[in-house]
């Protein structure tokens, strides 16, 4: 998981970001509308890469606790709780990571419902805590198709964010600023899509676990020159990989898919585990969450509608069978691995069904893991290990008939 040079040029990326936060600030979702927020002159923070963290470095145990106790329920995201957790008891790996000695406090915070409702408690929460204003964009969920109506109701509903950001900040939106900003989101996407797309080839340069760190340019700095930069280096360097034959897992035998959340605090030994067995997980819906084909700087307002009410976690089952019988075949994938993360059943796409009906529609089977994203208490190393080696053993048995 650590053998690209754009590792290294990440962190100094993350620790001039974190530390270069000031006021005014703007919280905002994962898949909220930045491009408004960075147009306007806002910082931006984004809670959710908070949340991850806390996952990553396994302190979401010790926060999780901690906001139950403050009523919030045990089956609720864990990045919510582990978030609200640390909060309460005046803590965050920012500390050690960068100097930061709490989160930046916002002036504004802003939540998409396009993947749950959850953020809008999280949010919330955070809006009585610092007293500060709070807009909600709510479009339309699970949609199988997205219609002009759809997109013309979440533009008028940006319009609306324009004006209160616009009285918070005390300066109209600059248009040709906001143009630039979706022009700079779009080729950041854009690489982003190529850099996933290089695990395409075989063997893969590139794994699901090597990008679920690699994403946070395009989180949290999406709409920069920076994320562009980033990523057009990361692009060559993968490319060059690719080139020499250099694999992410050397001795790549099976190609796997994993579906749903990270288990943040196991990205290491998940790796290690299936890299042991010869198994690559190529590529992932959750990575891909952050590639907006739909941004268009000469339409900025209707093309970020689009683009953000598009994404996959808000759209129906069917649509979601196709895109994932689409991404099957063009990674040439042999398994597929759905993640049950207990406290996010928005992002767990096992529940009613979907499954057995890609296996009966693709003929590639599927193997379904209990989990969480931050909340490990929903995870059993032993049971997921016998069940992975078993899997992949019967996935390299079907290569070998
Ligand atoms: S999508 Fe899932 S993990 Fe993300 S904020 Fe919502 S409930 Fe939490």
């Amino acid at each position: 998981m650590t053998r690209l040079r754009s590792q290294q040029a990440l962190k100094s990326i993350l620790s001039d970001y974190f530390k270069g936060l000031k006021s005014p600030v703007a919280w905002c979702t994962s898949a909220g509308p930045a491009e408004i927020l960075r147009a306007l002159g806002f910082d931006i923070y984004f809670p959710e890469n908070h949340g991850a963290l806390l996952g990553a470095s396994r302190a979401a145990s010790k926060y999780i606790p901690r906001a139950h106790q403050a009523g919030y329920a045990n089956e609720i995201c864990s990045y919510l709780t582990s978030d609200i957790g640390a909060h309460l008891m005046g803590e965050t790996p920012l500390k050690e990571a960068y100097g930061l000695s709490a989160p930046p406090k916002p002036d504004l915070i802003v939540f998409n419902t396009n993947q749950c409702r959850e953020v809008a408690e999280w949010f919330g929460y955070f809006g009585r805590e610092f007293n500060c204003p709070v807009v909600g964009i709510f479009p339309p969920r699970h949609l199988e198709v997205v219609t002009s109506a759809d997109i013309d109701n979440v533009t008028k509903q940006f319009e609306e964010l324009i004006a209160v950001g616009e009285r918070v900040i005390g300066k109209p939106l600059d248009y040709a600023k906001l143009k630039e900003v979706v022009r700079l989101s779009k080729a950041g996407s854009d690489l982003w899509k190529q850099v996933l797309q290089t695990a395409q080839q075989t063997p893969a340069p590139l794994s699901f676990w090597d990008g679920t760190i690699l994403m946070a340019p395009i989180v949290i700095l999406r709409g920069t020159q920076t994320a562009v930069d980033f990523y057009t280096d990361l692009l060559a360097e993968l490319r060059e990989l690719s080139q020499n034959n250099n694999a992410a897992v050397p001795s790549e035998q099976v190609r796997l898919f994993w579906e749903g959340m990270p288990i943040w605090g196991r990205l290491r030994s998940l790796s290690d585990l299936l890299t042991e067995n010869q198994a690559a997980v190529v590529a992932s819906t959750y990575c891909n969450s952050w590639i907006f084909d739909d941004f268009n700087p000469t339409d900025p307002l209707r093309s970020m509608a689009g683009a953000y009410t598009q994404i996959f976690i808000n759209r129906g089952e069917e649509h979601k069978l196709t895109v994932l019988r689409q991404m099957l075949n063009e990674y040439k994938v042999d398994g597929i691995i759905f993640h049950d993360a207990k406290t996010c059943f928005n992002n767990s796409n096992c529940r009613f069904g979907l499954p057995g009906r890609l296996t009966a529609d693709t003929g590639i089977p599927s193997l379904t893991i209990d989990g969480d994203l931050n909340d490990l208490r929903f995870y059993s190393d032993g049971q997921a290990q016998t069940r992975l080696e078993t899997f992949v053993e019967q996935l390299k048995g079907k290569h070998d008939r």
